[in-house]
């Protein structure tokens, strides 16, 4: 999951009213103190195991009434959920494990609809995305919730929240799109949270936002049903997905999901001809060994080809596995390596220093050709997605 920046603490000093502003190029929203829930069976912290198939609460209506797509009514009164793979069957009132899709009368509405949890204004390469108009600035945001409940959620103040639970400014996708221009921003990214759980205002924003020719980047761990990833696809430039480990005990252990699903997204995503590029988080002890990454990326280069950019990121103590250590640097680099020998063109390292890992080399004459540090391009030798050998590269250039 893309990491908020560290103006996050926002969400914890309880202080202020609501504002926003676009100050030095970055957009915050001030926050209030943590709202009451409106329900008194909501529970106020985030489960402490991952979730199961049982949809969640019961809780009143909200303001923000914006039907849900994909779901279906059901006779006796309930709704089944569509949109990803835990197809909650919601009673009257229910919120499904997303926290935000609510049966409401019959209907399922989409409660966090223009509910802006989060906005900056961030390098893409933060994302990351090292192959989508580098150097270019991404307006980002995020309602609050999510359908997994990663045990090391890097975001889960806003992801493991309801929304209520935190502050929010409502914005109509022509009053974020607005934002995105006025900021200088390139193209509008999904992020922080998870997207798919906010489809239907993505969807109305992405459409936007292509007509004004920003362009329009998702991501997503990529637990969505391939129907309304077709769907959504022709209004979206580049996609992001945060694969979490090879091994299908890790999703169903630690992240409340399952493994398979984010496979076939992966395919439906590479297949109809968006960029993508795959993170995967290097969780100490958990998902780090040879054997998970050789099999992950033998699988990507295997599946979805050589070119596919893949990036493993170091994991920082974090939710509720604070308690392990740091990702060692050797692993992240071992990792690359691993990828590497697997055949992969592009692979990088994240939340580390590190020259190789850090830059794009032309996998014909290991040349760079964008060099980065960081989050930061220092040189940029591309021309028309081209090479200064006349190799292109692949990504999304212009
Ligand atoms: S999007 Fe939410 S309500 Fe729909 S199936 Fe997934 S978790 Fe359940």
């Amino acid at each position: 999951m893309n990491p908020l920046p560290p103006s996050r603490s926002w969400q914890r000093a309880g202080v202020g009213l609501l504002a926003i502003a676009i100050v030095g190029g970055a957009v915050f929203f001030a926050r209030s103190s943590r709202e009451r829930s409106l329900s008194a069976d909501a529970p106020a912290t985030t489960p402490a195991a991952p979730a199961t198939t049982t949809p969640a609460i019961k809780a009143p209506p909200t303001a923000n009434h914006h039907e849900a797509m994909w779901y279906q009514k059901l006779p006796d009164g309930r709704v089944q959920c569509q949109l990803c793979p835990h197809g909650c069957r919601l009673g009257e009132g229910q919120i499904g494990i997303c926290r935000v899709r609510q049966n409401i009368g019959g209907t399922l509405y989409a409660i966090a609809y223009g509910r802006v949890a989060a906005a900056h204004v961030d390098p893409v390469e933060k994302k990351p995305f090292y192959h989508v108009l580098p150097g270019s600035r991404a307006f980002s945001l995020a309602t609050p919730g999510c359908n997994l409940r990663c045990l090391f959620c890097q975001n889960w103040e806003i992801a493991q929240s309801y929304p209520w639970q935190v502050t929010t400014r409502t914005l109509s996708p022509a009053d974020v799109v607005a934002a995105a221009l006025q900021s200088g921003a390139q193209s509008i990214a999904f992020t922080y949270s998870e997207p798919t759980i906010f489809y239907e205002y993505m969807l109305d924003i992405a459409k936007l936002a292509q007509a004004q020719g920003l362009k329009t980047l998702v991501v997503s761990a990529g637990y969505i049903n391939p129907e309304p990833l077709r769907a959504l696809l022709p209004h979206i430039d580049a996609y992001k997905i945060d694969f979490k480990g090879f091994d299908p005990a890790f999703y169903t252990d630690l992240t409340g999901g399952t493994r398979d699903p984010v496979l076939e997204t992966m395919k439906t995503i590479h297949q109809s001809g968006v960029w993508l590029e795959v993170v995967n988080l290097l969780v100490t002890g958990k998902n780090d060994s040879e054997n998970d990454v050789r099999q992950l990326a033998r699988w990507v280069c295997d599946t979805l080809g050589p070119d596919v950019p893949l990036h493993f990121s170091r994991f920082y103590p974090m939710h509720k596995l604070a308690n392990l250590p740091p990702t060692p640097i050797e692993t992240v680099l071992r990792a690359r390596q691993i990828a590497l020998e697997e055949g992969l063109h592009y692979v990088y390292t994240g939340n580390i220093r590190s020259a190789a890992g850090d830059s794009t080399r032309s996998p014909v004459t290991g040349d760079i050709v964008i060099e980065r540090k960081g989050y930061h391009v220092i040189h940029n030798h591309l021309v028309d997605g081209l090479a200064p050998n006349g190799e292109p590269i692949p990504g999304v250039w212009k």
